[in-house]
C-alpha cells in the first residue's frame, strides 16, 4: 500500500510535468496533481452526530472500514449532539490535511463557515444522511428517500390500526416529529402527513391533543427523554377517564422507547391494556426486540451498510477526479442550491417480516434478537 501511495504520488508528479511541458494552464495542472496526489492513501474526515444512538455507530464503523479497504486513512469523530464540538472537529480535520469531508450534521444550518473553510482549501464535502443547509459548499448528498420514510411510517400506523383492512375508527392518534434543525425531520413529517392528513380530515383519525403542527410535535435533538415527557403530558392532559390513545406516529426508535415508557407508566401494556400502535425508524436492536415482544409496532429499516457503500463510492470517485453516480437532482435544495443526491430505499419492518428483512439480510443475527 505504501508502494502504491508512492507510485501514485510519482505519477501525479509525472502527469504534472507532462502537462506543463504540453503548455496546459498551471491551474489545470495544480488541480489534477492535487486530485491524483490526494487520492492514494488520502486522509478523509468523517463526522457523526452522536454515539447515543446505535445507528450512527453502525454508520461510522461501516464508512470507516469501507474507506480503509480502499486504502484511505480515516479520522472518525462523534460530537455527542453538541454543535460547537462538531464544528471544531471539522476545523481540526481541515487542519490535519483531510482531502475530503463526510459530514452527518447535528444542526444542518450551523456549519456554513466550516464548509467555507473547506472550500477555500479545495476540500470536497459529502453530506451524509442529513443535508447541510445554507451553504454552496456541499458537493454531494447520500441518504435514503426521506419523504418515503414518512409515508411508510404513516402507512404502517394505518396498517397497525386496521384502517388498511377497512376499520373505520375513529382512532385516537398522537403525532411526534424529529429535531427541527435536522432537514430530514420535515421530510419525514411531510411524508407522514401526506398519508395521515386525509384520514384526519375524513374523521378516521382524531388527534385529541389538538397538536397537529410540526413545530409543536418536534423533539429537539431527537431526545428520547423529551419525547417521554411530551407523551406523559399529553396522556395526563388529554387522555383522562376511559379515553385511550390508539396510535402514535414516532419518527425514530429512540423516541418510540421514550413514548412507550410514558405509556407504560400510564397503565398501557399491562393488565390487558394493549399498547397503542407505535411506529419508529432505524431498526435499532432494542426496538426490533420490542417489536418481537409486541410493544413497538414497527420501524423503518435503513441499511446503513448500503448508505456507507454509496457514500464511500462517491468519495472515491470525487477524489479520483470522476463524477459520482446520483439519482436525484431535484428534491434536496439546501437553501443555496439543489445538492446532487443518491437516495436509497427504506423498508417497513414489523413482526411479520423482521425475520426476512433483518435476520435474512444479515443485519442482526437471531441470537442478537433473543
Ligand atoms: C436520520 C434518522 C434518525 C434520526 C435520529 C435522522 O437524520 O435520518 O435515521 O432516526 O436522524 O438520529
Amino acid at each position: 500500500m505504501r508502494l502504491g501511495r508512492i507510485a501514485g504520488a510519482l505519477s501525479a508528479v509525472a502527469l504534472a510535468a507532462t502537462m506543463t511541458a504540453c503548455g496546459s494552464s498551471q491551474k489545470t495542472v495544480d488541480a489534477q496533481a492535487s486530485v491524483a496526489g490526494g487520492a492514494a492513501g488520502a486522509l478523509i474526515g468523517v463526522t457523526m452526530p452522536t454515539k447515543s444512538s446505535e445507528r450512527w455507530i453502525h454508520d461510522g464503523d461501516n464508512v470507516r472500514s469501507q474507506l480503509e479497504k480502499l486504502g484511505y486513512k480515516v479520522d472518525l469523530q462523534y460530537a455527542e449532539n453538541d454543535i460547537p464540538t462538531q464544528a471544531n472537529q471539522i476545523e481540526n480535520q481541515i487542519t490535519k490535511g483531510a482531502k475530503l469531508l463526510i459530514v452527518a450534521s447535528i444542526d444542518g444550518t450551523a456549519l456554513t463557515s466550516q464548509l467555507q473553510q473547506a472550500a477555500d482549501n479545495k476540500i470536497p464535502v459529502i453530506a451524509y444522511d442529513r443535508l447541510i443547509r445554507n451553504s454552496p459548499n456541499v458537493d454531494y448528498y447520500a441518504t435514503f428517500d426521506n419523504f418515503k420514510v414518512g409515508v411508510q411510517q404513516a402507512t404502517s400506523l394505518l396498517k397497525g390500526l386496521g384502517v388498511e383492512d377497512g376499520k373505520k375508527g375513529p382512532f385516537n392518534v398522537e403525532l411526534f416529529g424529529g429535531s427541527p434543525d435536522d432537514n430530514n425531520a420535515t421530510f419525514f413529517w411531510n411524508g407522514a402527513m401526506s398519508v395521515l392528513k386525509p384520514k384526519i380530515d375524513d374523521g378516521t383519525l382524531t388527534v385529541r391533543s389538538g397538536q397537529t403542527d410540526f413545530k409543536t410535535a418536534a423533539i429537539l435533538r431527537w431526545d428520547p427523554a423529551t419525547a417521554q415527557r411530551r407523551m406523559e403530558d399529553i396522556l395526563t392532559k388529554t387522555y383522562t377517564g376511559d379515553t385511550r390513545v390508539d396510535g402514535v406516529l414516532s419518527p425514530y426508535d429512540g423516541l418510540s422507547i421514550g413514548i412507550l415508557s410514558a405509556l407504560k407508566s400510564n397503565g398501557y401494556g399491562t393488565g390487558g391494556q394493549a399498547y397503542p400502535v407505535v411506529t419508529g425508524q432505524d431498526a435499532e436492536l432494542a426496538s426490533v426486540k420490542s417489536i418481537i415482544a409486541g410493544e413497538q409496532y414497527s420501524t423503518i429499516f435503513k441499511d446503513t451498510r448500503k448508505l456507507a457503500e454509496t457514500t464511500v463510492k462517491m468519495a472515491d470517485a470525487v477524489l479520483k477526479g470522476g463524477k459520482p453516480e446520483v439519482n436525484n437532482t431535484e428534491d434536496y435544495d439546501n437553501g443555496d442550491k439543489v445538492v446532487p443526491s443518491y437516495l436509497l430505499d427504506p423498508v417497513i419492518v414489523d413482526k411479520d417480516n423482521y425475520k426476512d428483512v433483518i435476520v435474512g439480510g444479515g443485519y442482526y443475527t437471531e441470537d442478537q434478537l433473543n
